[in-house]
């Protein structure tokens, strides 16, 4: 006997139907919100074994850890945006940082963003910062006394720039700046560092005249901003696969045409829109297309606790990982989710 389905059946149908239609659609609504939502928006890291996934500027990090607010050398700043966390080998060179910085001279780092808890886009500031491999490091001294929690809120950094001048003030900047940044640049795992053209001029001023310098001078890369911090961006750790690693700087000190070119009116002119051309979108970086893994990340079970993940000599991965819980799904806020009606099926039975 040839089946024919009864209405009853086709309401079923139709219902189940329906009901795909429903799941595939909220799926599909949550892969194309912009990722900043959803990654902005999540308290806790995973507890998984730690990886960066993904590019700096387009990526996200299981397992990551989080810098101490406070250590004997260090203080970390802007608390409220939970901006602490970085894959372990970045939380774990921040730290020798700065107690070597403290050998240097220098009395301790102020630690500026680092990522959030499972890295990607941020509601606000950096393109980069998505991997938990960089990091922004003050170039305001660390005080003497422990800042409060609104001192590290409101507290202001300092410029190294003379007014209206790309150069650096020699009455703010000092030899012990120098060489804070000539550490960082020293450890074999960190690749770049960011600075202001004039903080790049006053190393190239103090370290550039020797060869023996180039190896990490080279390392030390212009760039707008970066005049109040320094960023530290490491490379690829070798437990993160899917990690994608970033061209090596060119050879020699950087101190050449390519710093000039800084101090022309080029770089800083505004750009003028080609004649005709539509104003560019502001592109936002959706789920879908960040790494396929970056969505397994988001919902990985999280810590019972902050504490349990934070980068200290109480720090037990395979503690924080028995204490895992599942995570409920962040809810997408965005209110211009299209709102996908199920239709049924307009083929005949
Ligand atoms: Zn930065």
């Amino acid at each position: 006997m040839t089946f024919r389905p009864s209405a009853g059946h086709k309401r079923l149908r139709m219902f189940v139907l329906g009901a795909a239609l429903v799941a595939v659609s909220a799926h599909g609504a949550r892969a194309q919100t912009a990722a900043k939502e959803l990654f902005g928006r999540t308290p806790l890291p995973t507890v998984s074994a730690p990886a960066a996934h993904g590019f700096y500027s387009k990526g996200c990090v299981a397992g990551a850890v989080a810098m101490p607010v406070d250590g004997p050398t260090w203080q970390a700043m802007r608390l409220e945006r939970n901006r602490r966390w970085g894959h372990p080998d970045m939380i774990a060179l921040l730290q020798k940082l700065s107690r070597e910085a403290v050998q240097d001279g220098w009395p301790g780092l102020l630690v500026g963003d680092i990522s959030q808890p499972r890295g990607g886009p941020m509601l606000s500031g950096h393109a980069s910062h998505q991997v938990g491999l960089d990091a922004d490091i003050w170039l305001t001294k660390m005080p003497d006394r422990r800042l409060t929690v609104s001192e590290r809120a409101n507290v202001s950094a300092v410029s190294m720039l003379k007014a209206n001048s790309l150069h650096v003030d020699p009455e703010i900047w000092s030899p012990a700046h120098g060489r804070l940044i000539a550490r960082a640049a020293s450890y074999d795992e960190v690749e770049r560092i960011f600075v202001h053209p004039g903080i790049k001029k006053a190393m190239c001023d103090r370290y550039g005249a020797s060869r023996a310098n180039d190896s990490w001078m080279r390392k030390i890369r212009p760039y707008y901003g970066h005049h109040y911090h320094f960023h530290v961006r490491i490379r690829c750790p070798s437990d993160s696969a899917n990690c994608r690693p970033q061209n090596t700087t060119p050879p020699g000190n950087g101190c050449d045409g390519s710093l000039d070119w800084w101090f022309t009116s080029e770089p800083w002119a505004p750009k003028k829109p080609e004649p005709g051309a539509k104003p560019p979108k502001k592109r936002e970086i959706t789920l879908a297309q960040l790494p396929k893994a970056c969505s397994a990340v988001l919902r990985g079970a999280a810590p019972a606790d902050e504490s349990l993940v934070t980068y200290d000599t109480g720090y037990k991965p395979d503690l924080a990982r028995a204490s895992a819980i599942p995570v409920a799904a962040v809810p997408a806020t965005d209110s211009r989710l299209p709102v996908i009606i199920p239709v049924p099926s307009p083929r005949p039975d």
